[in-house]
């Protein structure tokens, strides 16, 4: 052995094979990032024996880190839950529930206002594989008790629906979905971000508190906060369906990328003041667009007569920080278009959650099936950390991109 030691070495070995090895016993505030794809073990005796599915250790980089334990455990708390994965975004994180628990034969129920690329993976890959779907009323829970039957094997449910913001009456549709013992439910909980209402308890059931059996949450929007990171997470609150999902995310091969665990890491610590703060300027924002001739509908579920209002006021303590508009039918897509056109502060751009106010037109007619949608086109704001009265400053000299 030592004579091994003296051999000497050139320079590309000893820049990887370098004897220093810094202190124990470092400690700062944030916890280190590890990166890896390839773990090292001590022997062969210790390769064998490893375990990942427990955490309990780490055998390869695809399995978890010390970072995206962590990253795990924290979400886990946050949404009230057992077990999180993660996943490379909140579209594979409902791409995967999917491809999990649905087979050939199997039928899966989506709200009619769900967030679009949930609904246009069931008409494709879903379709493609035998498994069906159908649109549920997400107002309406006997519309869902009406499309249960023996091969509804999934769920979902979203709250506040994506783009319109009406709220389900989400304790309707879980009383209805858990009459049936061979249903899963899944909720995107993305608006809500384990803030609003507590994903896995919203409901109480002789003393029993009651939820969804998964929580699915696009990080990118407000744990990222910065408008700069892709991901998603599972979270789930039995240690069997957490198994399920994890065999096939192993199988899938869906991994993360340390750096973007860092960011998420970083933005955990601010999300419920940025959540609070934004919450607060949409609510101001959504109450100032009432005032507006221009506009026929204002939706944001903590304003009164935004629809799902009362669904809302019965199990959130927060409302997040969107506000979607529908514009008077005399004025035309080349109106609106004109008026987003002209705003300064608000940015063109899809997502929400990060530091900078976005703004998205919607025609509604071409995404929606079912209930009371509205006629005329609709203008998502995403409300950024910007100051609330420059933010309505912009909307109000953008306004007059309308009449001009
Ligand atoms: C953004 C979003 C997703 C998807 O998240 P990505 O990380 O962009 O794939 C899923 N559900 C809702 C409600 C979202 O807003």
């Amino acid at each position: 052995m030592s004579q091994r030691k003296n051999v000497p070495k050139a320079t590309s070995t000893q820049l990887i094979h370098h004897c220093y090895e810094p202190p124990a016993g470092f400690k700062s505030v944030v916890p280190g990032i590890h990166k890896a794809s390839t773990v090292i073990f001590e022997n062969t005796a210790a390769l064998r024996a490893r375990q990942w599915k427990d955490k309990t250790g780490y055998t390869y980089g695809l399995h978890g880190t010390p970072s995206t334990f962590t990253l795990e455990e924290r979400l886990a708390t946050l949404e009230g839950g057992l077990q999180t994965l993660l996943t490379p975004s909140g579209l594979a994180a409902i791409a995967m529930v999917d491809m999990a628990l649905l087979s050939a034969g199997d039928e899966v129920l989506i709200p009619d206002n769900a967030y679009g690329p949930n609904k246009d993976l069931a008409r494709a890959e879903l379709a493609h594989w035998g498994v069906t779907h159908r649109f549920y009323d997400p107002l309406r829970a006997d519309d869902l008790a009406a499309l249960i039957t023996p091969k509804t094997k999934l769920v979902w449910l979203e709250a506040a629906g994506s783009v319109t913001l009406e709220f389900p009456d989400l304790i309707g549709l879980l009383r209805v979905a858990r009459q049936h013992s061979h249903v899963v439910v899944a909720l995107d909980n993305t608006w809500g971000a384990g803030l609003a209402f507590d994903a896995f308890a919203f409901d109480n059931v002789d003393g029993q508190a009651q939820g969804a059996d998964i929580s699915v949450h696009a990080l990118t929007k407000y744990p990222s906060g910065g408008a700069d990171v892709l991901m998603g997470s599972i979270t789930t609150r039995t240690e069997s369906l957490h198994l399920k999902l994890k065999m096939t995310h192993m199988r899938m091969g869906l991994g993360v990328g340390g750096n973007d665990v860092e960011a998420i890491l970083r933005g955990l610590p601010t999300l419920p003041l940025r959540y609070a703060a934004q919450d607060a300027a949409a609510r101001q924002i959504a109450q100032w667009w009432t005032t507006r001739s221009e506009v026929s509908q204002v939706l944001n579920p903590a304003l009164p007569g935004s629809p799902g209002h009362a669904h809302w006021a019965q199990l959130c303590r927060a409302a997040a920080g969107l506000v979607s508009v529908v514009f008077d039918q005399r004025y035309g897509a080349a109106h609106i278009d004109a008026f987003i056109d002209a705003l300064n502060l608000f940015k063109i751009g899809y997502s929400w959650g990060g530091p900078v106010s976005l703004a998205v037109p919607y025609h509604l007619q071409a995404m929606r099936a079912l209930g009371e949608v509205p006629q005329g086109t609709l203008v998502r704001l995403a409300i950024g950390l910007e100051d609330p009265q420059d933010l309505i400053a912009d909307l109000e000299q953008a306004l007059m991109a309308l009449k001009g």
